[in-house]
């Protein structure tokens, strides 16, 4: 994971908040993958090297938090987030399927 790309105050203010959460739950013994490993795991655009550190995001202790900055403050680029890889992240297009009237 890396900080925010994008200039706005309250972007800046909740991935300040977000990594003063995630360094307390390190403090206190927790495993957040992404400060673990190498960062240019976490930012590389090569979709299997994606998948595999999304993955390891699901043992970690911060991931609902990290899910909730990343939704309410979309990030640009190919960083993993809170699982999701950059393709997770991409809009839906088209219609949506109807469903089966029963
Ligand atoms: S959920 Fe994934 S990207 Fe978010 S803090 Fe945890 S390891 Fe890092």
């Amino acid at each position: 994971m890396n900080g925010p790309r994008v200039h706005d105050p309250d972007r800046q203010r909740a991935h300040v908040n977000l990594m003063a959460h995630l360094e307390h739950l390190r403090e206190i013994g927790c495993r957040v993958p992404c400060m673990d490993h190498p960062a240019a795991e976490w930012t590389s655009e090569d979709h299997e090297d994606q998948q595999y550190v999304a993955r390891l995001c699901s043992s970690c202790a911060g991931l609902s938090r990290c899910r909730d900055y990343i939704t309410n403050h979309p990030e640009p680029g190919p960083a993993v987030w809170a699982g999701l890889t950059v393709a997770d992240r991409a809009p839906r297009r088209g219609r949506p399927k109807k469903r089966k009237e029963t």
